[in-house]
Parts: structure tokens; C-alpha cells; sequence
């Protein structure tokens, strides 16, 4: 089923042009396994900002230059090539995509879940510019703590899904909150909800007795 939400327009043009940071490159790249619609787009964008540089090459960039951004762009021409990092070998785990399952070190129930009030997590990339990246496992049936965020958060459904003010999520679908956003998603019942969050800043817990715990809990 093709994904409903999906990657933003400025991220897609970041990723086509290699300058996002890894965690949201290979939540982007991962969405673009699952999302031909995407793909597309990625595409455009590159032939856009490659037509773009050859019009500029022949009035005011050197062509050394050109040509070595133009190289650039060739290597990340497809739209499943994984960021630069060391990878490690893993057990095949299908319904997580590549690039991120190359991250993993082994399938979703072998990995070392850490529980989080009502949210299980895996810390998964190490952080870039201040971006940082988890598995979360939300039980059937379960909301999440109501939080807000001090800087924008991208969620990626891997498997079942989730609801959030009003919008339901399935497989390969972006979610998009940003600062204004205070919410607290509800698994489907009937199945576990596995994520992939970035964020490039911490999340506030909210509710009543969510901001007692903030100092001690972090989700
Ligand atoms: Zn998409």
C-alpha cells in the first residue's frame, strides 16, 4: 500500500542533494524504499539541480568545481544509497527496509529494548548536528505520554500504526511535528507499533504527571 504522509519537499531536495544530516537521510532514504511517489520526486530534484549547475557552469563556476559537485550528485543518484557510517552486518528482519535495517545489528525482537515509561526504545545512529535517532515500540492499544518538542520530530511506521491529532499512520507514513505541536500518539490495537524517530531536540513531557517525571524520564 503506498504511504499517505509523506517526506517533506525540503528534505526531499536536501536528500537529493547529499545535506542531511544521517539520522534524517536514512529515515528519508527508508521512506523512499516504501514510497515510489517519493522516489519520483527525488528524481526531479536531481535533474533540476543538475540542469541547474550545467546552466551556471557556463557563466561564473569554475569547472572544476562543477564538475566535482556534479560527481557528488552522481553518487547519490540512487535513492536507496545509505549515508556514510559503518554498518553493521545483520540478520534480514523484512519488514524493516534498507537503508535502516543495515543499521539495526539484528532483527526488531533481538534488539536491546530499553522501556521507557509506556514506549520500549532503541538508541540506533550516533548523533549528527545535534540529530538524534530511535526504534520505538509502542504497545497495542497504548498512547504515548502526552509531550511537545523544542525542535521538530519525524516518525517513520515500520509496522502496525498509530493515530495522532486525528490522522492515522500506517506503514512508510512520515509524521511531521515541529514545537507547536503538544500531543500524545495511540498505538492501533492488535499490534505493536514500531517506529523510527528523529529529533533535533529533546521532547518535554506535558501532562500532569509527565512534567513531574521529565527530569527522570526521557522518551
Ligand atoms: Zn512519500
Amino acid at each position: 500500500m503506498m504511504p499517505r504522509f509523506h517526506a517533506q519537499d525540503e528534505h526531499l531536495m536536501d536528500y537529493a542533494a547529499g545535506s542531511l544530516a544521517e539520522p534524517i537521510a536514512v529515515l528519508v532514504a527508508t521512506h523512499l524504499a516504501l514510497c515510489p511517489a517519493c522516489r519520483a520526486r527525488v528524481e526531479a530534484f536531481e535533474a533540476v539541480g543538475g540542469a541547474l549547475l550545467e546552466k551556471l557552469g557556463t557563466e561564473a563556476i569554475d569547472r572544476s568545481l562543477r564538475d566535482s559537485v556534479l560527481a557528488k550528485l552522481d553518487e547519490t543518484d540512487s535513492e536507496c544509497a545509505p549515508p556514510p557510517s559503518v554498518r553493521k552486518p545483520a540478520p534480514i528482519d523484512l519488514r524493516v527496509p534498507e537503508p535502516l535495517r543495515g543499521y539495526l545489528g539484528g532483527g526488531l525482537d533481538t534488539l536491546a529494548w530499553k522501556a521507557r515509561g509506556p514506549v520500549d526504545e532503541v538508541r540506533i545512529l550516533r548523533e549528527h548536528a545535534g540529530v538524534t535517532s530511535r526504534l520505538l515500540r509502542i504497545k497495542a492499544g497504548t498512547p504515548m505520554p502526552h509531550h511537545t518538542h523544542d525542535g521538530n520530530e519525524l516518525t517513520l511506521v515500520l509496522t502496525g500504526g498509530f493515530t495522532d491529532r486525528g490522522d492515522h499512520f500506517l506503514r512508510g507514513d512520515v509524521a511531521a511535528a515541529d514545537s507547536s505541536v503538544d500531543h500524545c500518539p495511540a498505538a492501533d490495537p492488535g499490534e505493536d507499533c514500531y517506529c523510527f524517530a528523529v529529533n533535533d531536540a529533546p521532547l518535554r513531557l506535558t501532562g500532569p504527571i509527565g512534567r513531574l517525571l521529565n527530569p527522570f524520564l526521557r522518551i
